[in-house]
């Protein structure tokens, strides 16, 4: 068995003391942090050549790293090896009678396979072993590059989050939508969130994500993975958050608005984008800024209030073409001011459906989110869009599916479904 050191996990009991050390007094350089929900755990990896140190800092108290650090007090967790086969690795030493954790390999981050081996086998250390994701395997929370004419489209992700699935196919049974989004225990679906960015006359962003400013609570019950966000996927497009002339609304809704705003090192909300205008529907404004009993957990007013403040904010009344090639067009029906937008550049048409149809198994007419305000507005809305999305021939982008980023609609012998695009990195 051939194995590579991946990375040394550190369990710290004082975030900013091990900073202190690793970064300031070694100088090493910290990358953006990792959540991992599930274990409570938030990471901060530090690239030492071809492996990182891995600062593991809990984020609760039943956290399995804060009962590591109550046991034993803070230092090393864990080694990570990276291996090609893990089923083999875990064979072989098994027949070696070593004791693991994991019998199995189960999912880690980023599409890798993982098991642990227990120290009483491994002389004190808990070794982790690794088999990163194939290379092959089409990654959706990667970027996507589209050419449009003029324009270039760029698919960014700020991660994933889950819904009910339930909530997400309104009347639709559950022994029919599990099979085209299996649910976890809590009964919830995977979805991506993926802001779409235009570049032409100017550098325009369409929504911009959950953002990083909810809490442990919240992310546990949304079931939120943004170890990829927003971030990551707007400097691997080689820009960053100044490059943005124009921030446009689909709608307010948090895992939309989210990343509208972040809460800088004093605690203050400010726009994340901080050249940029926002561009929001007056009527999705007004009602967001007046939540109701039956809306209310779907807003979040430190999404949006603070572009008001900073005197970003621009309502735009109407559909209206917001730069060369970009329309928006009222929906209507997920709530009463959601919008699309149409982007249209050298005889080519692409659109961004947002929450009218936010997956692919959101195509057929009657897979409604049970979230939509006024159903039927968006049973009329998806129909007219799909004749028109397959009239023009039209790249839909679809922000919520966890594995078509893009894809065209087509309709044959009543049935419809959708194609995915082709990928170009
Ligand atoms: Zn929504
Ligand atoms: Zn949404």
């Amino acid at each position: 068995m051939k194995a590579t050191l991946d990375h040394v996990g550190i369990a710290v009991q004082d975030l900013d003391a091990a900073l202190a050390f690793y970064r300031d007094a070694l100088g090493l350089e910290v990358e953006a942090s990792e959540e991992v929900v599930s274990q409570r755990v938030r990471a901060h990896f530090v690239p030492v050549g071809a492996s990182s140190l891995e600062l593991l800092e809990a984020t609760a108290t039943d956290s399995a790293i804060a009962k590591y650090i109550d046991k034993r007090g803070p230092g090393l967790h864990h080694i990570t090896l990276r291996v090609d086969d893990i089923a083999a690795a875990l064979a072989q030493l098994k027949a070696h009678g070593a004791r693991l954790v994991d019998e199995q390999p189960r999912p880690g981050a980023e599409g890798a396979m993982v098991a642990f081996i227990h120290p009483s086998s491994a002389h004190g250390v808990l070794v982790e072993l690794k088999q990163p994701a194939p290379h092959d395997r089409p990654r959706t929370d990667a970027v996507r590059r589209f050419a449009l004419g003029n324009l270039e489209l760029i698919a960014l992700c700020d991660g994933f989050l889950r819904l009910d699935g339930g909530a997400m196919f309104g009347v639709v049974p559950k022994a029919l939508w599990q099979k085209a989004a299996p649910p976890d225990d809590r009964n919830r679906i995977t979805l991506a969130m993926r802001p779409l960015l235009v570049r032409g006359v100017r550098t325009m962003i369409i929504d911009a994500g959950l953002g990083d400013k909810d809490d442990a609570g919240f992310r546990d019950m949304y079931g939120v993975d943004r170890a990829r966000n927003l971030d990551h996927t707007l400097a691997e497009a080689g820009l960053t958050v100044e490059d943005v002339d124009i921030v446009l609304a689909t709608h307010l809704h948090f895992d939309h608005a989210g990343g509208f705003t972040l809460r800088d090192r004093s605690g203050r909300l400010r726009p994340r984008f901080p050249r940029a205008q926002y561009i929001v529907r007056r009527g999705e404004w007004e009602d967001a800024t007046h939540p109701h009993a039956r809306n209310r957990a779907s807003y979040s007013g430190d999404d949006y209030l603070p572009l008001a403040d900073a005197g970003v904010l621009q309502l735009v009344d109407e559909d209206a073409t917001i730069m060369p090639g970009v329309h928006v067009r009222r929906t209507g029906g997920h709530t009463m001011h959601h919008q699309i937008v149409w982007i249209e550049s050298g005889g080519r048409t692409a659109v961004f459906a947002a929450d009218l149809m936010p997956t692919t198994a959101h195509a057929r007419d009657a897979w409604i989110m049970g979230y939509d305000l006024y159903p039927m507005d968006t049973l009329a809305a998806k129909q007219a869009f799909v004749a028109d999305a397959i009239a023009r021939d039209a790249l839909v982008f679809f922000e919520h599916d966890p594995a078509v980023i893009a894809g065209r609609l087509l309709e044959q012998d009543g049935k419809r479904r959708v194609v995915a695009a082709e990928m170009h990195h």
